[in-house]
């Protein structure tokens, strides 16, 4: 998110209707010239990629437009809120690398402002108490086609309002038996507006605020309230807050306090992927996946764990960009976007991960030699490192066929192939065992080869990775395939759920793999491309003796293919 000079340099043509927005009020002075956005997530589980959107777009805009911005936490609902979601979404949004520097707020630290506000309201004939349970609440609502009907307790007295809410924060009163309601317009075409409750009776325990309050706010009450003392210029919100603006701007206007603006964008949605935090939080409770960090989550730690960079993530943001509009991403998209920063940035090393035994025959017994080998040729300032070579090595099973088809051109008997940064070998034998399963291969170097070329200029069709057998430390690695088999996990048939969409083969794991020995002190999270196998990252599972690799994402770019075919 760091704007460097061009993203500075929003021209109207390449802004987004926000970014539209933004730009005008600075024009015409309409916030005195300051910008202040934030981001205000509830801690009842933790971020996802459609979340890293959000905190693009806010942080984004006031990194561009020269603004602040907060980290807020809208924790009004005592029941669900848990310090564990706190500190995950602190650590996921520091990651991401939005700044909030000083102003990293707590919604519940306000609740003395908004009681002070509804008793305004209340003192204004603006808000009522109401002894309708909640299902009656229901009925005298409406529905879109129908009006809806005043409550029985509209017009209770100002004095009677009064004393009777101050009672229901003392906790007089049940939960349940009593609201605060806003007094707007039952017959209003808008349900929103239709005496919306501002707050309910809950005998809760808070997590900041302990036992101190038996009210709690309702959300479109606690919102505008929130963003007006943090003197937030555009609150940018969801769609489905759109028919929940009118209200918004209500509260804040009968009020006189200062008024933000509301400005609604779309969603992400990514196939293959659910994003509500509630099947988030079931697949983590019926240990579908192992945790929050699972690398196949969508979540902002289980991406880390997987592999993927911020920086990944804020191009994925950049390149969605931002409308009106509910679609959804395809997930190859973020796995470009992915493959991208990591082609760019991603030390190549050598790993097998299905290993098969290699025996140069004529390699002079006991001989090591150090290799030269690149560590990124997409940056020269990477540098080079040394690979030992021997006579005993492993290659990948998969490179080898006994009776190879026309298009394979890999090792077969009698062929030669080039081993990477080493020599040309050639296959001479095939061993096997009783059952007749081939456990090694006999070959022969050619000594004018090091390095990887031949001086005689005869070329080699294929050109293979491996490890010398002596040197090479043993790993596990774990292959993730998308956690679910429909694009719309969504999408299901008559009594089933998005679980029954769940892929069984959405995790395997290969252990005896062999990985080079410059790999010895890695650590989790460092990122990694093994040579022609993919993307790949340590796990936080890695130790010393036992390195775990989680893959990342594949070599072959599927977004650009439907790209091209597209065209
Ligand atoms: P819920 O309200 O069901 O708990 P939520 O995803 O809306 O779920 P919040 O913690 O309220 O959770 O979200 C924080 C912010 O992130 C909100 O401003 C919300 O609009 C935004 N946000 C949530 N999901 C997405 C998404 N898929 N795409 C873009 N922004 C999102
Ligand atoms: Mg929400």
């Amino acid at each position: 998110m760091q704007s460097d000079e061009s993203e500075l340099k929003n021209t109207p043509e390449r802004m987004d209707f926000i970014r539209q927005i933004v730009a005008e009020d600075m024009k015409t002075g309409k916030w005195n010239g300051r910008v202040h956005t934030r981001f205000p997530p509830e801690p009842n589980g933790y971020l996802h990629i459609g979340h890293a959107k959000s905190i693009c777009l806010n942080y984004g805009i006031a990194a561009e437009f020269g603004g602040k911005f907060n980290l807020r936490f809208d924790d009004t609902n005592p029941a669900k809120e848990e310090q564990e979601y706190v500190d995950s979404i602190i650590a996921d949004v520091k990651w991401l690398g939005a700044q909030w520097e000083d102003r990293l707020f707590y919604a519940s630290d306000y609740f003395h402002q908004m009681y002070d506000g509804a008793i305004e309201l209340i003192k204004k004939g603006l808000a009522y108490v109401c002894d309708l349970t909640a299902d009656q609440t229901r009925q005298y609502r409406g529905t879109l086609t129908e009006p809806g009907q005043n409550s029985p307790y509209r017009d209770r007295s100002v004095e009677e309002n009064l004393d009777l809410f101050t009672r229901m924060k003392n906790g007089e009163f049940p939960d349940g038996s009593k609201t605060l309601k806003a007094k707007i317009d039952m017959v209003n075409p808008n349900i929103n507006l239709r005496d919306p409750v501002m707050y309910r009776i809950l005998h809760a325990g808070h997590h900041r605020q302990g036992d101190e309050w038996c009210v709690y706010p309702m959300y479109d009450w606690a919102h505008g309230i929130e963003d007006s003392i943090e003197g937030i210029t555009h609150s940018i919100c969801t769609l489905e807050f759109e028919n929940h603006r009118p209200l918004y701007d209500w509260f804040l206007e009968q009020l006189e306090w200062y008024h933000p603006q509301q400005i609604e964008f779309a969603r992400l949605n990514l196939t293959y992927t659910v994003m509500s935090k509630r099947k988030l939080l079931q697949l983590v409770k019926e240990k579908h996946v192992s945790g929050w960090d699972d690398p196949r989550m969508p979540t902002i730690c289980g991406l880390r764990r997987r592999g993927f960079s911020p920086e990944a993530i804020r191009q994925f943001c950049k390149v969605i960009g931002v409308n009106k509009f509910n679609s959804t991403v395809d997930y190859a998209l973020l796995e470009h976007c992915l493959r991208d920063h990591l082609n760019a940035t991603s030390p190549r090393v050598m790993a097998v991960l299905n290993p098969l035994r290699v025996v140069i025959t004529n390699y002079p017994d006991g001989q090591v030699e150090e290799m030269n080998a690149v560590n990124n040729p997409e940056d020269a300032a990477a540098g080079t490192r040394k690979v030992p070579f021997s006579g005993t090595l492993y290659i990948e099973r998969d490179d080898f066929m006994e009776e190879p088809p026309k298009k394979f051109f890999r090792l077969a008997p009698g062929r030669e192939v080039r081993l990477r940064y080493a020599y040309f070998v050639t296959c001479t034998d095939v061993v096997k065992n009783a059952a007749g399963e081939i456990t090694e291969l006999h070959c022969t170097y050619d000594p004018a080869t090091r390095g990887g070329d031949a001086p005689d200029g005869r070329k080699v069709k294929a050109t293979l990775h491996w490890v010398s057998a002596e040197h090479a430390l043993d790993a596990e690695v774990r292959l993730y395939e998308q956690l679910f088999t429909k694009e719309n996990p969504d999408e299901v048939e008559e009594g089933k759920t998005f679980l029954d969409n769940l892929n069984p083969d959405s995790l395997s794991i290969i252990k005896g793999c062999k990985v080079e020995p410059s790999l010895k002190d890695t650590k989790p999270l460092d990122r990694w491309q093994f040579e022609r196998m993919g993307y790949f990252c340590t796990d936080y599972d890695s130790t010393a003796n036992k390195l775990v690799f989680n893959k990342t994402v594949g070599l072959k770019d599927t977004w650009a293919k439907i790209q091209s075919k597209e065209r």
